[in-house]
């Protein structure tokens, strides 16, 4: 029997079962093995009847005093009762509805009971139908299962058993025996046996740490190679850094932070190494400044930038920064998106493809097959979650390996970072300008809408502006609908006299771009809108930012939102309305309150709501992970990198036969990922 075998002709299975299996998506004896532990309960731990804990579970080990006595409840349910000792200490055990486990406890048989201890009426110890095993079976640490209707507990474990008796002894190992020792990992067999059936909790201590690092290092393998950094050698050498002489032509200073940033990236621009670096900074830290000083640098070598952003908005307010910052040289800013009319996408392609544009800022429409460059050495991508892998590698085969910067305005925890971003060099800009202060962040119900009309009112009458963010749409229902109703409304009775403009995901990118664009001359006062404002967009004088059921909002995109306002030298509020009364709500909104802190938000966010959901699995793009978690196992995938990338400095493409099994396995762990990700 091989172990890619259909379940179903495992011992202990059958086509009935199977299909329950199959419900868990367990198909072949391979993914039952894989099909780990959610918990374990400690049934070796026994604890003395006097010492047991109320109310939580446990295992104790006692004899059974006499034959259970069955009595008929008042509802005609029956019940069995009798006493177990285990030498010092006496417990009544009570069992509903079920002859056949009061049948099992003979008298004078010892058994193993689990279950929580509670006090009974007259002050005695007692368990009410706890899970009775014999002495010999029972006394161990127990897996615990996730089930699905019909399955249950022992069903799973038997397969499970009936698969590792059969499987373990001919497993091939599938990590080199050097970075078992190096590391310290147990072989494969005996992780599978433990994982499953652990002898002692240091065997499941072991067995745990070796699988963890084996997905994380096949992970980190399969990150790296398919992000094509094996790739080694760039023409793009862009050896004189002009960046001082930048910097003196700026209206400020630029902060360490930034500073750091560009030396750190001029340094590996410098080399014939394609430079692949991810800036992180929370909002408004100046990241656009760092992506221009290295355009600066770029095209004072006589090479060329690409700067793709993940919307037209994005892309034609980085168009208009980055030609206020070359404004007084002869650096050439051209910008091509989706909308661009045909006749001039020709024109500005022909001048790509000439060398005439130094600068090219665009969406996807960069990575169409018929975008061409003359000297690409610098791909910048913004807001990069946003982006499948795919693409961002699209646009750097447009080069002959060119450097690549990547900007995130999420930041994400570090853990997280290493994850998506396998082997990227990470500069973080960990200051803000000068001059910034805290956004005040207030959650108010919607009772007091009023007093926020009012409170918007005072600052627009003193010449500032404001956002007000729609109630998100729950899915189905049209987003249009409340904010086109809502930016009515508020003209004409709230702000009856200001001027009111809208913003929402289905207006046209020309339409979206002309509102943005009164917005930033102050020709509106009042921007209602969808999160289309979300991310990026950089208006100073906006100082208030009110968000209209804020539970509705994940804490990071609250932050990013946030963000829009605090940018320029006045003082900025940010209010959050929610009703919402669960806790969870609370517990976000409270996060928002405290801190404005982005670092200190995405550790809340991934807290809250797991790593699965931070970015959702389709715009990271990663493959589901079994067994590691990126909170806890920071140790582990750090040495899990370090493994990985020494394994591809020898081995490159994964070739020698010590390593096949490490490729098959990375194979097989991308074939779960869909579209959005990596191949
Ligand atoms: P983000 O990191 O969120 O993308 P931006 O690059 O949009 O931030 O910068 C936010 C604002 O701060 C912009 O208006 C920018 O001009 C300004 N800024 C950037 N660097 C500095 C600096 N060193 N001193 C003062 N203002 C700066
Ligand atoms: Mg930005």
């Amino acid at each position: 029997m091989d172990i890619n075998t259909n379940i179903q002709y495992l011992k202990g299975v059958g086509g009935k079962r199977a299909e329950l299996f199959n419900k868990l998506g367990i198909y072949t004896v391979d993914a039952l093995l894989h099909f780990y532990p959610r918990a374990y309960e400690d049934w070796s731990a026994v604890v003395p009847i006097k010492e047991a804990p109320i109310g939580e579970n446990c295992s104790v080990r006692a004899r059974v005093s006499y034959e259970p006595t069955k009595t008929r409840s008042k509802g005609g349910m029956f019940y069995y009762t009798t006493t177990v000792t285990d030498g010092v200490g006496l417990m009544n055990i009570i069992i509903f509805n079920n002859k056949y486990a009061a049948a099992k406890l003979q008298e004078g048989e010892e058994f193993i009971f689990w279950g929580k201890v509670s006090i009974g009426s007259r002050g005695e110890r007692q368990m009410l139908s706890p899970l009775i095993e014999t002495v010999t079976t029972g006394e161990r640490i127990r897996p615990v299962y996730k089930l699905t209707q019909g399955l249950t507990q022992k069903v799973v474990e038997n397969a499970v058993n009936n698969a590792l008796k059969e499987f373990v002894p001919t497993l091939e190992e599938t990590l080199p025996k050097t970075i078992r020792s190096k590391y310290k990992l147990c072989n494969l067999g005996y992780a599978m046996s433990n994982i499953h059936n652990p002898s002692s909790s240091e065997a499941l201590k072991l067995a745990r740490e070796r699988l963890i690092f084996e997905e994380l290092f096949i992970l980190q393998l399969g990150l790296m190679r398919l992000k094509g950094r094996e790739k080694r050698t760039s023409a793009c050498v862009v050896a004189n850094d002009f960046s001082e002489e930048f910097y003196k032509g700026l209206p400020f200073t630029p902060t360490n932070a930034q500073k750091r940033a560009v030396s750190e990236a001029v340094a590996d621009m410098q080399k014939n190494v394609p430079m692949a670096r991810l800036v992180q900074g929370d909002v408004g830290s100046g990241k656009t400044l760092v992506a221009a000083t290295l355009v600066y640098n770029t095209a004072k070598n006589n090479m060329q930038s690409a700067f793709m952003a993940p919307t037209e908005i994005l892309a034609l307010q980085h168009f208009k920064t980055m030609h206020k910052f070359f404004e007084d040289s002869d650096i050439k800013v051209e910008v091509l998106t989706g909308s661009t009319p045909a006749s001039r996408k020709k024109e500005i392609k022909k001048a790509l493809a000439d060398g005439e544009i130094d600068l090219i800022i665009g969406t996807h429409a960069l990575i169409q097959d018929d975008v061409l460059f003359k000297s690409l050495a610098l791909v910048i991508t913004d807001e990069q979650h946003r982006f499948g892998v795919k693409q961002r590698s699209a646009l750097a085969e447009k080069g002959n390996n060119p450097h690549t910067l990547v900007m995130s305005a999420t930041p994400i925890p570090r853990t997280l970072a290493l994850m998506i971003y396998g082997d990227l060099d990470v500069s973080v800009l960990d200051e803000l300008p000068p001059g910034r202060q805290p956004i005040e962040t207030y959650s108010v119900t919607s009772k007091l809408h009023d007093r926020v009309y009012n409170y918007i009112r005072k600052h627009l009458d003193e010449g500032r502006q404001g956002y007000i963010v729609c109630p998100l749409v729950e899915e189905g229902e049209t987003e249009l609908i409340p904010a086109v109703e809502y930016s009515e409304q508020l003209q004409k009775k709230e702000f009856r006299g200001y001027r009111v403009g809208l913003l929402h995901g289905k207006m046209k990118p020309s339409e979206k771009e002309q509102v943005m664009q009164e917005f930033s001359e102050g020709k509106i006062q009042i921007l209602v809108s969808t999160t289309v404002v979300e991310v990026g967009v950089d208006v100073p004088n906006a100082v208030i930012m009110v968000i209209e059921n804020a539970e509705r909002f994940g804490l990071s995109q609250l932050h990013q939102l946030r963000g829009r306002v605090g940018r320029g030298k006045y003082k900025s509020t940010c209010i959050l309305i929610s009703d919402a009364q669960n806790e969870q709500a609370r517990t976000r909104l409270k996060a928002m309150c405290d801190t404005c802190d982005g670092f200190k938000i995405a550790d809340e966010d991934l807290k809250l709501r797991g790593p699965g959901d931070f970015f959702g699995a389709r715009q990271h793009g990663l493959p589901e992970l079994k067994i590691a978690d990126m909170l806890n196992d920071m140790q582990i995938l750090n040495s899990a990198q370090q493994a990985a990338k020494s394994i591809l400095k020898s081995d490159e493409k994964l070739e020698k036969s010590e390593n096949i099994s490490i490729k098959k396995s990375v194979e097989k762990l991308f074939s779960t990922v869909g579209e959005a990700g990596l191949n």
